[in-house]
């Protein structure tokens, strides 16, 4: 039986139809892992009610399914997961990482010293001492050090997350926990080898590898992609007027999103086609970067 060393995922909030954005994270990700000889897996992220749209999940898995790309193991959907969150807040809480913070938005922003990042938060509840308190939110105490780590299309990427960042939220006052609890939590039970996403979240990638190191998870190897933009250089987005990939034209869908990577027009006369061509073409341009070795696996506990 071979092993697969390699295991990268796609993980959609279904807030909405995937739009040609999203295609490009899910291509990409599906190719990386194809290139690799991988698994490739779904992973509904559906950990915001609020922000959800009915059916929108089951929406993207059958797009998925008719752009040929589907899950190599069963989908994990965020709502189920719950306990395995909670406990990884209560460690976290345990080795006192975490503290209770009752600032609503407004207080933040009257609060953030002049000539800062208005995301950055100034820390006023750190030294309350307060844990864990219905209707208030949980917030990191991050470490006064430089989380970097070397991206294998944008390079070197660092932040001070002090700095930039500060304190974040890993759950919030609505009792909802935090994406970035969440994708670290899975990311680690899935046994996560590679990342590949969207460059919008590359900034968000030094809060996770924090996360890693307190939850004594391995650090996955990450490639974010160029996002697509609209004609006025926003992320395509649901806010920013993305509309939905048409089920209907899904060779010229998956050839745009293709082209969006930097792959050439194959010209391919069906979607197996495409896929195949687009995997060889991965192999040679961006699957270059060793993934782990067997040994450094070990190493990693994993
Ligand atoms: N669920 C996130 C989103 O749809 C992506 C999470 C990730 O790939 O880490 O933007």
């Amino acid at each position: 039986m071979p092993v697969h060393l390699y295991r990268g995922r796609f993980a959609p909030s279904p807030t909405g139809p995937l739009h040609a954005g999203s295609l490009v994270a899910a291509l990409a990700s599906w190719l990386d892992a194809r290139a690799h000889d991988g698994i490739w897996l779904v992973r509904i992220e559906d950990l915001d009610p609020p922000r959800e749209q009915a059916g929108a999940a089951h929406e993207i898995l059958a797009t998925l399914a008719d752009f040929g790309l589907t899950s190599d193991e069963a989908v994990l959907w965020q709502h189920t997961r719950s306990e395995a969150y909670a406990e990884a807040l209560a460690r976290l809480g345990r080795a006192g990482h975490l503290y209770a913070c009752q600032c609503s938005r407004a207080r933040i922003a009257e609060t953030v010293a002049a000539g800062a990042t208005a995301a950055v938060y100034p820390g006023t509840c750190r030294a309350l001492g307060l844990v864990s308190r219905r209707g208030s939110a949980l917030r990191l105490r991050v470490e006064d050090q430089v989380v970097a780590f070397d991206d294998r299309a944008c390079g070197r990427f660092a932040q001070q997350l002090a700095r930039d960042v500060g304190d974040f939220v890993v759950r919030r006052a609505d009792g909802l926990f935090a994406y970035q609890l969440a994708v670290v939590v899975d990311d680690a039970a899935q046994r996560i080898t590679d990342v590949v996403r969207g460059a919008d979240l590359l900034d968000n990638t030094p809060r996770q590898i924090a996360l890693q190191r307190l939850l004594g998870a391995a650090q996955p190897r990450y490639l974010h992609v160029p996002v697509v933009r609209t004609p006025a250089g926003e992320k395509l987005s649901k806010q920013s007027g993305a509309v939905a990939l048409d089920r209907t034209r899904v060779l010229d869908e998956l050839v745009r999103a293709g082209g969006h990577l930097g792959a050439p027009d194959f010209g391919p006369d069906s979607r197996a086609a495409f896929l195949r061509l687009a995997t060889e073409w991965w192999r040679e341009h961006w699957a270059r970067t060793p993934t782990m070795t067997a040994k450094e696996r070990t190493e990693d506990g994993r």
